[in-house]
């Protein structure tokens, strides 16, 4: 099976894999014990903490570990929906944000909830955003780093930059973009979350980035762990095996090893849109993460229909969004991109890893051709 849904969750790097068995065995006390073996843990944790504040440039208390990245988004809406009384009420959160991050805004700020809309091609206008900024200020700004469905960028260095001028609080979810592009400069966001899975770590374990010189109401209580920023004890082979991960996803950034996979991607998106008839890319002429293709397929039946067979024919891939004519809701980030929803319906989302090979897109295209042409053959006329 060629695998090509990384946006969803990636598999387990080996040296992650190592680091957690190592941890389980070797660390075995709870971090907030007093005796040696939890202060081993503890040791482990804090190292964990500087290397992973080394990489997005933010100091080592900032970083606070989670469960992942929802619950590090519904931490910070929480947070800020408890911030003290006199603040601005209105939270500006761009139209493409993942649910995580949109329910708990919608669930603490209701109507003050304003939508940051996105263009054609799936990103934000800074210049919208500045003239909102000038006319009042705002609770906070919420607007991710990479979408999951398009792999569209957003600006979130000059997002920060502008937030931080202006005082307000920014949220970048970047859970998308660590491990695919270099977490270096986060940092400067006041909060930025992320999940390991997502980058060659394992399930259920993430992080937050928080300014630690400001008090943080946490979101789980009952506990002092994290400098009381987040109850329970620590999940320390996770976070360990999560630290490894974006060891080596770094190092191969730093490699340069991401440019050759742009140039696959695009000779696919190419090969795509030449060779298969109505066959459009979204998102197409802007920046964009390297290994996601969020291709609308050509007008057949529900696209339902190509995930079971490609699946059948050996190829994981996902849809961007609902079969129209399925129970699932139409995607919110195509509608914000101006599609309807018959044209939503068609779209297929291609996410491939660093494990991908230049060949497996290319077997990929051969696999679209072969089921396009079973679908027309099946086509009633
Ligand atoms: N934000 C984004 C952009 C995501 O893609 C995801 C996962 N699909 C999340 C947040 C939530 O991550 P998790 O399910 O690991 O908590």
């Amino acid at each position: 099976m060629l695998y090509f849904d990384h946006n969803a969750t990636t598999t387990l790097l080996p040296e992650a894999k190592r680091a957690w068995l190592e941890a389980v065995d070797s660390l075995v006390g709870n971090p907030s014990s007093p005796h040696r073996l939890g202060t081993r843990a503890d040791a482990a944790l804090e190292s964990a903490r500087e290397g992973l504040a080394a990489a997005l440039g933010c100091d080592a208390g900032d970083i606070v570990w989670t469960s992942g990245a929802t619950e590090s988004n519904n931490a910070v809406l929480s947070h800020l929906a408890r911030s003290p009384a006199g603040r601005p009420d209105e939270v500006l959160v761009s139209a493409v944000e993942h649910p995580s991050v949109f329910s708990p805004a919608r669930g603490h700020f209701g109507a003050s909830v304003k939508t940051i809309p996105v263009d054609g091609r799936g990103a934000i206008s800074l210049e919208w955003l500045e003239e909102q900024l000038s006319r009042r200020r705002a609770r906070a700004v919420a607007v991710m780093a990479a979408n999951n469905e398009t792999g569209v960028l957003q600006p979130w260095s000059e997002i920060a930059a502008l937030c931080r001028s202006r005082g307000v609080p920014f949220l970048c979810d970047a859970t998308q973009w660590i491990g695919k592009l270099p977490a270096s400069g986060l940092g400067a966001c006041d909060f930025v979350s992320g999940s390991a899975h997502k980058f060659g770590g394992p399930r259920g374990v993430g992080f937050l980035k928080c300014p630690s010189e400001t008090a943080f109401d946490p979101l789980l209580s009952g506990g002092k762990q994290e400098d009381g920023r987040r109850a329970g004890t620590e999940n320390v082979a996770g976070v360990l095996a999560m630290v490894a991960a974006l060891e080596v996803r770094e190092s191969a950034l730093a490699r340069g090893a991401q440019r050759e996979r742009i140039e696959w991607r695009e000779e696919f998106e190419q090969a795509l849109t030449g060779e298969l008839f109505g066959a459009s890319i979204i998102g197409a002429g802007t920046e964009r993460l390297w290994n996601t293709v969020s291709a609308m397929m050509p007008q057949t039946d529900c696209r339902q229909r190509w995930v079971v067979k490609l699946d059948k024919a050996g190829f994981a891939v996902s849809t961007g969004s609902a079969c129209a004519s399925g129970h699932e809701e139409p995607s919110h980030v195509l509608a914000a991109m101006g599609l309807e929803a018959g044209e939503a319906g068609r779209v297929l989302r291609f996410s491939s890893g660093w494990e991908t090979t230049h060949d497996d897109w290319r077997k990929l295209l051969a696999g679209l051709k072969e089921v396009h042409g079973a679908m027309l053959e099946l086509k009633p006329t």
